[in-house]
């Protein structure tokens, strides 16, 4: 067996079994949580070492990586959008991305609705939230995202799916709770207001570095890189 593809097993065995174990901490099993490998910087070869193993969604946070890589994988796999979206680039992205994570203000939305109606197509996204109000970060405050939830629910060719959040990047566990329940209370509250045609339903929370907290406090969507692939270069 290659050296490479049992390191990749054996990081993957590991972060299964913490989900595992962090989701049946809040009364879920692992089934309820969805892995995105977070490729970006991955060479294509690990990649596709990668969905070999049943990982189908996958995570980058530039649009020019996404386009190369998602062009040269082909079909059968789902791409999330994580980092920061350009408005003039969402063109680019628009046809066969599976999720948006980062939508963080209406213009973006309307943009992506705008495109997306042009080919006839309904695309999800997230909003991204910047629950920690880091100034580094991007992301809607946690006000502004009940009326960036509303107006989007106008639009016909998007569709909200929930919310992201990317915590602060510390080792204290009791900050990192904080942001994750923040986060998930937010969702609550939005979904209280019953805005036509978007759902709550995914909480994308969670890095290599937090994602326990993070399902420990309700996330159903980890984004992890590190932890899978290796300290990127
Ligand atoms: C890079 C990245 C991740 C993955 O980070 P790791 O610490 O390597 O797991 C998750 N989410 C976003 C938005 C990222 O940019």
């Amino acid at each position: 067996m290659n050296k490479e593809l049992d390191y990749l097993r054996g990081n993957l065995e590991n972060i299964m079994d913490r989900i595992d174990k962090a989701a049946q901490k809040s009364g879920r099993s692992h089934k309820d949580i969805k892995l995105i490998a977070v490729t970006k910087t991955v060479d294509i070869d690990r990649i596709r070492k990668i969905i070999e193993e049943g990982i189908i969604d996958l995570g980058e946070n530039r649009v020019q990586e996404y386009a190369e890589k998602s062009d040269i994988i082909g079909e059968g796999c789902n791409w999330h959008l994580i980092g920061h979206l350009q408005t003039n680039k969402v063109k680019y992205i628009v046809d066969k991305i599976s999720m948006i994570h980062s939508v963080d203000r209406l213009e973006l939305a309307s943009e992506i609705n705008k495109r997306a109606l042009k080919i006839d197509r309904t695309v999800d996204i997230l909003i991204q939230v910047n629950i920690s109000g880091e100034e580094s970060k991007f992301g809607i405050s946690p006000e502004s995202a009940f009326d960036l939830a509303k107006q989007a629910s106008l639009f016909n060719n998007i569709k909200v799916k929930g919310l992201m959040t990317i915590a602060p990047f510390t080792d204290n566990i009791k900050t990192l709770r904080d942001v994750f329940r923040k986060l998930r209370n937010l969702s609550i509250d939005i979904e209280k207001e019953n805005y036509d045609n978007i759902s709550m339903d995914i909480l994308s929370m969670g890095m290599s570095n937090d994602f326990e907290v993070a399902i420990e406090e309700g996330s159903n969507m980890v984004r992890i890189g590190t932890a899978l692939f290796g300290k990127r270069c």
